[in-house]
């Protein structure tokens, strides 16, 4: 609400008084602030990204805000699995062709993203939108756990893979989760972890090694 209010004004100035006003260069400055807060994007990024949209045609840049305002005000989470999505229930939790016996447990939508682009899992997943940290003050009220219990407790989940990263934080948060789905009778796995494919043991770290040891697949 602030945002639009605030990009509204400065915005009418700069079509009223044109090209090189002295109100330009407050929104060129808060632009190139705003696109460098951004994960990724350094200040020589956002400078250059800044200076494009000025030269852009209005019409492609009015089309990227508009977008903008709809991923805050169209985009909601899912009834089922909270990923973000426009209607009430996202289309993958609606893709007939889903096991709906698997259900990948992850902290974010990205983690998921990247899941879908390996191609190979078909089953369905569940967004935490976080992940448990006591000193930053997030607890299991803040993510959404209470509703993966309550999926878990529908009957038809047979398995749940735990996916948060391999993190202390991520760690923990599953390790939470396997403690209330423990007496559900169900299956409680998580993700393999250990030396990505490709790379040499010498240059392994010696947690990746660990992991791979306590992991190891009979040959
Ligand atoms: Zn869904």
């Amino acid at each position: 609400m602030m945002t639009g209010q605030k990009q509204r004004h400065p915005g009418q100035g700069w079509d009223q008084d044109g090209r090189g006003s002295s109100q330009a260069k407050p929104v060129l400055d808060r632009l190139q602030e705003m696109l460098g807060a951004l994960p990724g994007i350094g200040p020589k990024s956002a400078e250059r990204i800044a200076h494009h949209l000025l030269a852009a045609p209005r019409d492609e840049v009015l089309e990227l805000a508009e977008t903008l305002r709809a991923v805050k005000e169209k985009l909601r989470r899912c009834a089922r699995c909270c990923a973000p999505t426009e209607a009430e229930v996202c289309p993958t939790c609606l893709d007939t062709r889903r096991d709906l016996g698997l259900l990948c447990v992850v902290e974010q939508p990205r983690d998921q993203a990247a899941l879908e682009r390996m191609g190979t899992y078909r089953g369905l997943y569940h967004i935490l939108h976080g992940r448990l940290s006591p000193l930053e003050g997030i607890g299991p009220e803040k993510l959404t756990i209470d509703r993966l219990v309550e999926r878990a407790r529908g009957g038809e989940v047979r398995e749940v893979i735990l996916a948060t990263n391999p993190t202390l934080e991520g760690d923990g948060t599953s390790l939470y989760i396997a403690g209330l789905l423990g007496h559900m009778g169900l299956k409680i796995t998580r993700l393999a972890r250990g030396i990505p494919a490709g790379s040499i043991l010498e240059f392994a770290n010696s947690q990746m090694l660990a992991d791979a040891m306590d992991g190891r697949n009979t040959f």
